[in-house]
């Protein structure tokens, strides 16, 4: 009964009016949103507009939240939910925003029983158990000012919450069928065992290799990618390509503004 009441209040939010001030910052600061099909346009406004009806925003580190903040955050996450039955990032409740990167006491695991101490700049995270993202501004709005560089935070982060909405953080977000989840790990363990070799043998990679860190890593930066460097990842990672074309339910290379000289393979 409930999900029925919520149903009903998030069509009427996806269809309020858009803020005149909200297309301002899109068109300021989101070069992606204006290569988008009319359709897709509106219905990722529909869906920003649930996200920040729902979702809190905090400032940390002196930072006062502002408009332009909430609506450059919504509508890169926002990207990821298109095309797609969504419930909006239900296992995040409160995004907290940083000026810029931020130092974090780190505990690594080298080996065995050996741990090293650290200090470690950052630039967002989120976790399964927290209910909360942190995200620094200063990256937030550059990811998104150049939507082809193969960067970018929110999406990174964004993905890993798709990740845990089947509750486990493994890389593998909640797919449609048995058949789907066999042919994602067939291909998602091909990819991720190629970009370890490289990274490992220091050939450079179209994939970011911090996506070399383990699976959950390899989906967020293989979103990066998806979005970024569409046109690059289809013809060098055909397989990777279609498999995140399936579940994302979109071909970013169909607007893209990667240029030929970007996707041009590494080291070519
Ligand atoms: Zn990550």
């Amino acid at each position: 009964m409930f999900a029925i009441f919520r149903e009903r209040r998030r069509r009427l939010l996806r269809s309020r009016p858009v803020p005149n001030e909200w297309r301002a910052i899109i068109g300021r600061n989101l070069p992606f949103f204006e290569r988008l099909p009319p359709n897709d346009q509106k219905e990722l406004l529909g869906h920003v507009q649930v996200f920040l009806e729902e979702k809190r925003f905090e400032g940390c580190a002196g930072v006062e939240v502002t408009n332009e903040m909430r609506v450059t955050i919504a509508t890169q996450a926002c990207l990821l939910l298109l095309h797609r039955r969504t419930d909006y990032f239900p296992r995040l409740l409160t995004i907290l925003i940083y000026p810029s990167g931020y130092i974090v006491d780190e505990e690594r695991h080298l080996e065995g029983h050996v741990w090293e101490q650290g200090r470690k700049g950052r630039l967002g995270e989120t976790g399964r158990a927290m209910g909360s993202m942190v995200l620094a501004w200063d990256a937030a709005k550059s990811g998104a000012r150049d939507p082809s560089d193969g960067t970018n935070l929110v999406l990174h982060e964004f993905a890993h919450q798709l990740d845990f909405e089947d509750h486990v953080a493994d890389g593998v977000p909640a797919l449609g069928s048995r058949g789907d989840l066999r042919s994602w790990a067939e291909v998602m363990k091909m990819e991720f065992a190629a970009l370890r070799a490289a990274d490992e043998a220091g050939i450079p990679t179209l994939l970011n290799t911090y996506g070399a860190t383990n699976p959950a890593e390899f989906f967020a930066v293989a979103t990066e990618a998806f979005f970024e460097r569409p046109r690059a990842l289809r013809r060098q990672h055909p397989r990777l390509f279609a498999e995140l074309s399936r579940f994302f339910r979109q071909e970013p290379d169909r607007f893209s503004s990667e240029s030929e000289l970007v996707a041009r393979p590494a080291g070519a």
